[in-house]
């Protein structure tokens, strides 16, 4: 299987989202699953924005390493959705921040933080789960993502940062740009009493 484009791709999707100020310094990770069961990976204290494509780390279908430099310390994080998201085979974490601000927030829902602003929030994202803060490297953030069986293809780390998946590299990048202009709009109107779409307006969006 030649690896390139997809080494390419990767490093394309963190040089964008560097650039424009999703994600800072040595934040933020990105990973793909290959249909051979290995995974692609950034590597651990790596700039999005200047990923080389040789150096992505290379997981076996096991978890070992077998390639590239060392991967992300924060790797159970994707191993832990993939388990649980049998379809996805792309995931983007980031600490964008208006995401993190979100995070903070008191009285989130955890089971779907934002209301229906926006159709596109609904029909790319559809509803964002909230996990509870712990250390990074703490095992239980794995054990929580499987908690919650693989039913959202989109989380918020307390404190921390979005995870989100995708069948591909470029849903998972469009559909955490989504959720992170959802929570800069969320934190522009406050929680004012507002016009939402309503319920059937939603349920027909989740579905497109
Ligand atoms: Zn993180």
């Amino acid at each position: 299987m030649n690896l390139t484009p997809i080494r390419e791709e990767i490093c394309r999707l963190g040089q964008s989202l560097f650039a424009r100020g999703y994600t800072h310094g040595t934040s933020g990770n990105i990973s793909v699953l290959l249909d051979d069961g290995r995974m692609l990976v950034t590597p651990t204290n790596a700039s999005l924005g200047d990923l080389d494509p040789a150096d992505l780390a290379v997981l076996d279908s096991d978890g070992r390493a077998v390639g590239g430099l060392a991967p992300t310390k924060e790797l159970p994080l994707h191993s832990a959705l993939y388990r649980t998201r049998g379809a996805a085979r792309a995931i983007v974490h980031l600490h964008s921040t208006h995401s993190v601000a979100a995070s903070m927030l008191p009285d989130l829902d955890p089971a779907d933080i934002f209301p229906p602003m926006t159709p596109y929030y609904l029909m790319k994202v559809g509803r964002t789960a909230l996990l509870p803060y712990f250390r990074p490297g703490d095992p239980r953030i794995a054990e929580a993502i499987n908690d919650l069986q693989g039913r959202y293809s989109s989380i918020l780390l307390a404190n921390h940062g979005p995870v989100v998946s995708g069948i591909t590299l470029a849903d998972a990048g469009s559909a955490i740009e989504e959720l992170e202009q959802t929570a800069k709009l969320y934190l522009l109107v406050g929680h004012r009493q507002l016009r939402w779409l309503d319920d059937d307006e939603a349920l027909y969006l989740r579905k497109q």
